[in-house]
C-alpha cells in the first residue's frame, strides 16, 4: 500500500481537511500517476454537500487530474515512467456494453466508475467492489487503469490542461454531437469553468457566439474569451429582447432556474443542451417546445476517445483553460467564491503544496 496524502470531506456539512489514503501498487495492467495538478470543478461541490443522491464519505474530490506516470504494471504496453498523462471524470467502465464498444463510457449501462465518490470493480469489470471506495485528485497520486488514462499532448502549459479533462470534454462534446458549425448562432448560458471552455470552442468551430450570463462584470471577459455578443439576463427584458434567436444553446447553469425562459430564445428546430446539474428538478413546458419545434436535450463528459480527441485538438488549435492556481489550503475557500459565481474561470490546485 503507497499511503497517500490528501484533502477529503469527512461528511456533507464538514469543510475539506486534511486526510490521509492508501493507493494501491498498480496491478499488471494499471499504473501509478504522480498528481501534478487537479481542477475544481463545480461536481465536487454537489457531491461533497450531497446534493446529489448516494455521496461516498470521506470523499476526497477531484476528476481533473494532470500528472506523471510514476509506475506501470508489467504487462503495460500504451505508457512508461515519465509519460504526462490526465484522467478525467471516470476511471472504470464493464467494457462490454454496446455504450462502452461505442466509445461512450459515460453512458456504460452497468454505470461508470467515477473517480471519486464511486467504487472500484471487480475482476469482471461489470460488478462494483463496493469494499473499495475511488478517491479523486485532491491527493498526490492515484493509480488507475491504463485504458482510462489520456496522453496530455505537449505545448500547453499543465495547469491550464488539467479542466480540459471535465469541463473541456463535457462542452467540447454536445457541440460536437450536434454538430455546431460555422455562422451557426449558439449562446453559452452560464460563464464559469464549463461555460468558459464552451466559449472557446463554439468559436473555435466558427459559430457566432453569445454569453449570457446573470453577472453583468463577466461582459469584457466574454469578449475576450472569444463571445461575439454578450447578454446580462438580470437586466429586465434582456431574454425577450432574444427571442427565436439561437439555433444552438449549451446551458451550464449550477444552481435551480427556469428552462422554459431559455428554452424561448431557440429559433426553429433549435436545440438546448442542459450539462449543469442544479439539484432540484424543473417542469418543462409543452408549449416552450412545441413552438418552433424546439429540442431539449442533455449531455454528460465524452468517453476516452472523444476525450483524447479534444485535448489534441486543443493542443492543435492553442486552447486550454484560463485559471487562478491555488494552494490546497485555499480549496474551501475557491468552493465558496465559486458558489458566488466568483470564478475566473477554473481553480487548479497546485498539488505540489499537498506533499
Ligand atoms: P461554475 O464554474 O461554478 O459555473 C457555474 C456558472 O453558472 C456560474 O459561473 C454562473 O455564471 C452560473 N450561475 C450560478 N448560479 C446561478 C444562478 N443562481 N442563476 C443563474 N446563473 C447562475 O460551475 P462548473 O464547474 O462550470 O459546473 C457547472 C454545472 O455543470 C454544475 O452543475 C456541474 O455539476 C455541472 N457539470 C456537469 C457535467 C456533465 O457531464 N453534464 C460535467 C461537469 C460539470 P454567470 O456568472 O455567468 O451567470
Ligand atoms: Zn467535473
Ligand atoms: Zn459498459
Amino acid at each position: 500500500m503507497l499511503p497517500t496524502p490528501a484533502y477529503a470531506a469527512a461528511s456533507a456539512t464538514s469543510p475539506l481537511a486534511p486526510w490521509s489514503l492508501d493507493r494501491r501498487e498498480p496491478g499488471p495492467h494499471e499504473v501509478l500517476i504522480d498528481i501534478a495538478w487537479c481542477g475544481v470543478c463545480h461536481s465536487d461541490i454537489h457531491q461533497a454537500r450531497g446534493e446529489w443522491k448516494g455521496s461516498i464519505f470521506p470523499m476526497v474530490p477531484g476528476h481533473e487530474i494532470v500528472g506523471t506516470i510514476a509506475r506501470v504494471g508489467e504487462k503495460v504496453e500504451k505508457w512508461k515512467t515519465g509519460d504526462v498523462v490526465g484522467v478525467g471524470v471516470f476511471v472504470d467502465s464493464c467494457r462490454t456494453c454496446p455504450a462502452c464498444h461505442a466509445g461512450d463510457e459515460q453512458y456504460c449501462e452497468y454505470g461508470m466508475s467515477e473517480t471519486y465518490n464511486s467504487y472500484e470493480r471487480e475482476a469482471d469489470h461489470i460488478k462494483l467492489d463496493r469494499l473499495r471506495p475511488t478517491y479523486g485528485g485532491y491527493s498526490t497520486r492515484i493509480t488507475v487503469d491504463e485504458n482510462y488514462v489520456l496522453r496530455i499532448p505537449a505545448g500547453l502549459p499543465l495547469e491550464r490542461v488539467a479542466p480540459l479533462l471535465c469541463a473541456g470534454v463535457t462542452t467540447y462534446s454536445p457541440l460536437r454531437h450536434w454538430n455546431v458549425k460555422a455562422g451557426d448562432e449558439v449562446a453559452i448560458v452560464g460563464l464559469g469553468g464549463l461555460g468558459h471552455m464552451g466559449v472557446k470552442f463554439a468559436r473555435a468551430f466558427g459559430a457566432k457566439v453569445t454569453v449570457l450570463s446573470h453577472s453583468a462584470n463577466k461582459r469584457e471577459d466574454a469578449l475576450r474569451l472569444g463571445a461575439h455578443d454578450f447578454v446580462a439576463t438580470s437586466e429586465g427584458g434582456a431574454l425577450k429582447g432574444n427571442a427565436n434567436r439561437f439555433d444552438f444553446i449549451l446551458d451550464t447553469i449550477s444552481a435551480p432556474h427556469d428552462y422554459n425562459a431559455y428554452l424561448s430564445l431557440l429559433r426553429r428546430n433549435g436545440t438546448m443542451v442542459v450539462v449543469g446539474i442544479p439539484t432540484d428538478p424543473t417542469p418543462v413546458a409543452a408549449g416552450a417546445l412545441i413552438r418552433n419545434r424546439r429540442r431539449l436535450a442533455g449531455s454528460g463528459i465524452g468517453g476516452i476517445r472523444e476525450t483524447q480527441e479534444m485535448l489534441d485538438f486543443c493542443a492543435a488549435h492553442g486552447i486550454a483553460a484560463d485559471v487562478e492556481v491555488i494552494r490546497i489550503e485555499q480549496v474551501n475557500t475557491a468552493w465558496e467564491r465559486m458558489l458566488k459565481s466568483d470564478v475566473r474561470y477554473r481553480f487548479v490546485i497546485d498539488i505540489m503544496s499537498l506533499r
